[in-house]
């Protein structure tokens, strides 16, 4: 019997020993930085410009941990009501008295602002909902990157 070599792209999680695991400190720092810079940087000038110096490859393993992870950050006091992200996306969406609330308990929440990180499998029904929504109050942004995907600076 034959054996084949299953070759598998690994992952620089799977590539690089642990003296180069990130603390959840460093990764809490990395994604704390990202959240204040939304937008404004790619992933090179974030390694950059990081508040506390981390090597390039624990900066990516980071990365790697983060990726394909996204934001939800809803501008609640600006919402005008009419249903449209709540019919697009329920799962995600309700309605609190005249206005969307975001329909999970993981989500942030005050009176004027919600947020909500999700991931990769969820995107493009958020990605729906906000361009459905009539005053763009709902904004999607990728933290890998930085970039804001809806609406588009
Ligand atoms: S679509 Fe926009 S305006 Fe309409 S309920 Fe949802 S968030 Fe509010």
């Amino acid at each position: 019997m034959e054996f084949q070599t299953i070759k598998k792209e690994r992952s620089y999680i799977e590539t690089n020993d642990i003296a180069r695991s990130p603390t959840l400190q460093t990764i809490l720092m990395v994604e704390k930085f990202i959240d204040e810079n939304s937008g404004e940087y790619k992933k090179t000038d974030l390694f950059k410009n990081l508040p506390k110096k981390v090597m390039w490859q624990t900066f990516q393993v980071i990365m790697e941990y983060l990726e394909s992870v996204y934001k939800i950050v809803y501008d609640k006091k600006n919402c005008i009501g009419g249903l449209i992200c709540v019919d697009i996306a329920p799962e995600f969406w309700r309605m609190d008295g005249a206005v969307a609330t975001i329909n999970n308990q993981k989500a942030t929440k005050d009176k004027d602002k919600e947020e909500l990180i999700f991931d990769e499998k969820d995107l493009s029904h958020n990605l729906e909902a906000a361009e459905g929504c009539p005053v763009a109050v709902i904004k999607i942004i990728d933290l890998e990157t930085g970039e804001q995907l809806y609406p588009k600076e």
